[in-house]
């Protein structure tokens, strides 16, 4: 119970020793993609690479980079399953497709193997954070096709907590739960819980909000490194809030923060990090801003070597406090590569938007960024719809419209349009929300 580590040989391996164990599972995951997928050798055929060549782990950087269409248009050729899926289908336990919002999904199959380890590194992750035997887990991650939901169900199996399975639905009965069960440990996207924390203050109102959480750990979307999100998670649910990052192609979980809250821990014995200028296509520099590219050193069934997952990140080697030596993305995942919104010749980032939103005790969390075309005045308009926690008097509004359009300016590089809207009349999610609306006719992206 006092050990701080789920697996310390590991976790606290010296990096020279990290180093060596990826080196040897590298060397192993190559080998048999090259000889086991035709999918994997034809690529490495075109590319003139072949496992013969790897003299160390910095030569992966000559294998080619593997997209999310690539394996669709691999599925689409090879139906149904892509011939990058190499474990014979009696050793397949579980298939969870992407959740992509376009076009077809892709699978992902994990062998008995990969839920073993899936099951054990989300346990470590979990673990990391706080999470300890005789915990109730209220897993709000959804369960079923996605991949979180069940693995971190796995987990609390294997720790020892009780788990309630509700998944990302029936705000009522989470109340409930929350009350009455007494949960200390809530696992959810940012933006449930934030909703989560308005529903129960509702719900709690005349009464001192008193709850036996003690901590959450976020994913599916980034915003727990936000600070103000984090602060909205952590004072409205009266928790310490975590971030949680996972993808269906590489696997959920497997990297969240620790008690530190220092930014995101790779689990590199398993996943060889590498991070990627998007433009160059060459690993950027130690802290500096790219791509995050991901090589799977244990999967058995659907192994991705180099994964462009699309996300950015910064990653560091410094030591964390917590003892841990894998490295760690120092604010989560800093946006999407293709999130990236282009206004009259600007580039920013909801996330940036949502900042400064969340800085404003007169606001509730919820935003939309729109972008519409002005066909009279042949102009683009980007607007930030806020919301107001109550009505305030016509000359507070103006000065609270003023303060926000002078922060959005300062982290936009632009002058956005401000709109406040009535209380509550934006959508709420439970699941991952959708916060851009994009109906320019140009469309500039
Ligand atoms: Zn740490």
């Amino acid at each position: 119970m006092d050990n701080p580590f789920w697996n310390p040989d590991i976790e606290t391996l010296p990096r020279d020793q990290l180093r060596a164990l990826q080196w040897e599972r590298l060397r192993w995951q190559v080998e048999r993609c090259y000889h086991q997928s035709a999918f994997y050798r034809e690529r490495f055929d075109k590319a003139g690479v072949h496992p013969g060549i790897l003299a160390s782990l910095d030569d992966i950087r000559r294998f080619p980079f593997v997209t999310k269409q690539e394996l669709r248009d691999e599925q689409a050729a090879h139906p149904y399953f892509g011939r990058y899926t190499i474990a014979p289908q009696g050793e397949w336990r579980e298939i969870h497709p992407s959740t992509g919002t376009t076009g077809k999904p892709v699978h992902t199959i994990w062998s008995a193997e990969d839920v073993a380890y899936i099951a054990d590194v989300t346990a470590r992750t979990m673990w990391s954070f706080g999470v300890r035997p005789g915990d109730v887990v209220q897993n709000a991650f959804s369960y079923g096709l996605w991949v979180a939901g069940l693995a971190v169900h796995y987990a609390c199996a294997k720790i020892g907590c009780l788990v309630v399975p509700i998944g990302a639905q029936l705000t009522e009965r989470q109340i409930d739960y929350i009350l009455n069960l007494k949960s200390t440990v809530l696992i959810a996207t940012p933006s449930y819980g934030v909703y989560l924390s308005e529903q129960l203050r509702q719900t709690t109102y005349h009464s001192p909000l008193t709850t036996h959480l003690r901590l959450g750990c976020f994913g599916g979307e980034p915003g727990a490194e936000v600070p103000a999100t984090r602060q909205a998670l952590e004072e409205g649910l009266g928790i310490k809030a975590y971030d949680y990052y996972g993808l269906a192609e590489i696997g959920p979980t497997f990297t969240s923060e620790c008690v530190a809250q220092a930014g995101l821990h790779w689990s590199e014995d398993l996943h060889l990090i590498e991070v990627i200028d998007p433009d160059t296509k060459e690993p950027v520099s130690e802290g500096e801003r790219g791509v995050l590219v991901i090589t799977h050193l244990a999967k058995t069934a659907t192994p991705m070597i180099r994964y462009w997952t699309n996300d950015l990140v910064s990653v560091t080697t410094e030591p964390c406090a917590c003892g841990r030596t894998h490295a760690r993305s120092v604010g989560g995942i800093l946006g999407r590569a293709d999130d990236m919104i282009i206004f009259m010749g600007t580039n920013f980032y909801p996330m940036q938007v949502e900042q400064v939103v969340r800085s404003f005790k007169e606001l509730t969390p919820e935003y939309r960024i729109r972008l519409w075309t002005d066909t009279e005045r042949k102009r683009d308009v980007c607007a930030v719809v806020v919301e107001l926690v109550e009505e305030l008097p016509p000359d507070c509004r103006d000065v609270l419209h003023e303060r926000l359009k002078s922060l959005l300016r300062t982290a936009l590089a632009f002058t956005p349009q401000v709109e406040f809207a009535p209380k509550d009349t934006l959508e709420r999610t439970a699941f991952k929300a959708r916060r851009v609306e994009e109906r320019r006719e140009a469309f500039q992206r």
